[in-house]
Protein backbone atom coordinates (compact mmCIF):
# COMPACT_ATOMS: atom_id res chain seq x y z
CA UNK A 1 0.00 0.00 0.00
CA UNK A 2 1.53 3.26 -0.87
CA UNK A 3 2.32 5.80 2.02
CA UNK A 4 -0.64 8.68 1.21
CA UNK A 5 -3.41 5.77 0.83
CA UNK A 6 -2.18 4.33 4.01
CA UNK A 7 -2.31 7.68 5.92
CA UNK A 8 -5.86 8.31 4.32
CA UNK A 9 -7.41 5.14 6.17
CA UNK A 10 -5.30 5.05 9.47
CA UNK A 11 -5.68 7.54 12.21
CA UNK A 12 -2.66 8.30 14.60
CA UNK A 13 -2.89 5.18 16.93
CA UNK A 14 -2.63 3.00 13.66
CA UNK A 15 -5.46 1.40 13.10
CA UNK A 16 -8.12 1.88 10.81
CA UNK A 17 -11.02 3.81 12.12
CA UNK A 18 -13.37 2.43 9.19
CA UNK A 19 -12.92 -1.16 10.01
CA UNK A 20 -13.20 -0.32 13.62
CA UNK A 21 -16.30 0.98 13.53
CA UNK A 22 -17.54 -1.09 10.93
CA UNK A 23 -16.81 -4.04 13.86
CA UNK A 24 -18.73 -2.60 16.67
CA UNK A 25 -21.33 -2.21 14.15
CA UNK A 26 -21.18 -5.75 13.46
CA UNK A 27 -20.55 -6.83 17.13
CA UNK A 28 -24.24 -4.17 17.95
CA UNK A 29 -25.97 -6.25 15.24
CA UNK A 30 -24.94 -10.09 16.48
CA UNK A 31 -26.11 -8.61 19.88
CA UNK A 32 -29.28 -8.00 18.84
CA UNK A 33 -29.94 -10.79 16.59
CA UNK A 34 -29.06 -12.82 19.24
CA UNK A 35 -30.89 -10.87 22.03
CA UNK A 36 -34.25 -11.73 19.47
CA UNK A 37 -33.60 -14.93 19.05
CA UNK A 38 -33.16 -15.60 22.79
CA UNK A 39 -36.70 -13.90 23.10
CA UNK A 40 -37.86 -15.67 20.68
CA UNK A 41 -37.39 -19.24 22.10
CA UNK A 42 -37.94 -18.08 25.52
CA UNK A 43 -41.58 -17.03 24.01
CA UNK A 44 -41.86 -20.09 22.00
CA UNK A 45 -41.59 -22.56 24.83
CA UNK A 46 -42.96 -20.77 27.92
CA UNK A 47 -45.79 -19.06 26.35
CA UNK A 48 -46.54 -21.28 22.95
CA UNK A 49 -46.22 -18.52 20.47
CA UNK A 50 -44.99 -19.94 16.88
CA UNK A 51 -44.61 -16.73 14.42
CA UNK A 52 -44.89 -13.56 16.37
CA UNK A 53 -43.96 -12.32 20.05
CA UNK A 54 -46.22 -12.56 22.78
CA UNK A 55 -47.11 -8.76 23.53
CA UNK A 56 -44.77 -8.97 26.58
CA UNK A 57 -41.64 -10.64 24.84
CA UNK A 58 -42.23 -8.24 22.22
CA UNK A 59 -41.95 -5.09 24.68
CA UNK A 60 -39.10 -6.93 26.16
CA UNK A 61 -37.43 -7.12 22.75
CA UNK A 62 -38.11 -3.85 21.39
CA UNK A 63 -36.04 -2.70 24.86
CA UNK A 64 -33.43 -4.52 24.82
CA UNK A 65 -32.61 -3.78 21.11
CA UNK A 66 -32.99 -0.63 21.93
CA UNK A 67 -30.69 -1.05 25.19
CA UNK A 68 -28.01 -2.38 22.47
CA UNK A 69 -28.15 0.47 20.12
CA UNK A 70 -27.23 3.49 22.85
CA UNK A 71 -24.92 1.26 24.70
CA UNK A 72 -21.77 3.25 25.16
CA UNK A 73 -19.41 -0.20 25.75
CA UNK A 74 -20.23 -2.28 22.83
CA UNK A 75 -16.44 -1.99 21.83
CA UNK A 76 -15.04 -3.42 24.80
CA UNK A 77 -18.02 -5.70 26.33
CA UNK A 78 -19.32 -9.07 25.79
CA UNK A 79 -22.54 -9.37 27.72
CA UNK A 80 -24.66 -6.93 30.21
CA UNK A 81 -24.78 -9.25 32.94
CA UNK A 82 -20.98 -8.52 33.34
CA UNK A 83 -21.76 -4.50 32.46
CA UNK A 84 -21.04 -2.71 35.99
CA UNK A 85 -23.37 -0.29 34.89
CA UNK A 86 -26.45 -1.93 34.13
CA UNK A 87 -28.32 0.43 31.93
CA UNK A 88 -31.40 -1.83 31.91
CA UNK A 89 -35.09 -0.64 34.47
CA UNK A 90 -35.17 -3.45 37.14
CA UNK A 91 -38.24 -5.03 35.56
CA UNK A 92 -36.50 -5.38 32.11
CA UNK A 93 -33.73 -7.11 34.20
CA UNK A 94 -35.37 -9.28 35.68
CA UNK A 95 -36.99 -10.77 32.62
CA UNK A 96 -33.74 -10.86 30.39
CA UNK A 97 -32.63 -12.46 32.99
CA UNK A 98 -34.93 -15.13 33.28
CA UNK A 99 -34.75 -15.53 29.43
CA UNK A 100 -31.09 -15.75 29.60
CA UNK A 101 -31.50 -18.48 31.91
CA UNK A 102 -33.62 -20.50 29.98
CA UNK A 103 -32.53 -20.22 26.69
CA UNK A 104 -29.04 -20.11 27.26
CA UNK A 105 -28.26 -23.20 27.43
CA UNK A 106 -30.88 -24.54 24.62
CA UNK A 107 -29.25 -22.13 22.15
CA UNK A 108 -26.88 -24.97 21.24
CA UNK A 109 -29.11 -26.75 19.83
CA UNK A 110 -31.23 -24.27 18.10
CA UNK A 111 -28.40 -21.83 17.10
CA UNK A 112 -25.12 -23.61 17.69
CA UNK A 113 -23.22 -21.06 15.39
CA UNK A 114 -24.10 -18.18 17.57
CA UNK A 115 -23.85 -20.06 20.62
CA UNK A 116 -20.43 -21.20 19.95
CA UNK A 117 -19.71 -17.69 19.28
CA UNK A 118 -20.93 -16.97 22.63
CA UNK A 119 -18.72 -19.27 24.48
CA UNK A 120 -15.59 -18.11 22.86
CA UNK A 121 -16.25 -14.27 23.42
CA UNK A 122 -16.74 -15.34 27.34
CA UNK A 123 -13.87 -16.82 27.73
CA UNK A 124 -12.25 -13.62 26.04
CA UNK A 125 -14.37 -11.66 28.24
CA UNK A 126 -12.38 -14.10 31.23
CA UNK A 127 -9.08 -13.56 30.37
CA UNK A 128 -9.51 -10.13 30.02
CA UNK A 129 -11.24 -9.24 33.19
CA UNK A 130 -8.32 -11.65 34.90
CA UNK A 131 -5.83 -9.98 33.21
CA UNK A 132 -7.07 -6.66 34.63
CA UNK A 133 -7.65 -8.15 38.45
S1 LIG B 1 -26.38 -3.23 30.50
FE1 LIG B 1 -24.37 -2.30 30.20
S2 LIG B 1 -23.46 -3.49 28.52
FE2 LIG B 1 -25.68 -3.88 28.49
S3 LIG B 1 -26.58 -2.39 27.08
FE3 LIG B 1 -26.68 -1.49 29.14
S4 LIG B 1 -24.79 -0.28 29.35
FE4 LIG B 1 -24.50 -1.69 27.62
ZN1 LIG C 1 -43.82 -14.43 25.24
Amino acid sequence: MDKVTDNMIKDNSGKMPGRDRNSVEDKRQREKETVSQMIALYCRKKHGTKKQLCPDCLALEVYARNRSDRCPFMETKTFCSNCKVHCYKPEMREKIREVMRFSGPRMLFVHPVMAIRHVIESKREKRRMEKKS
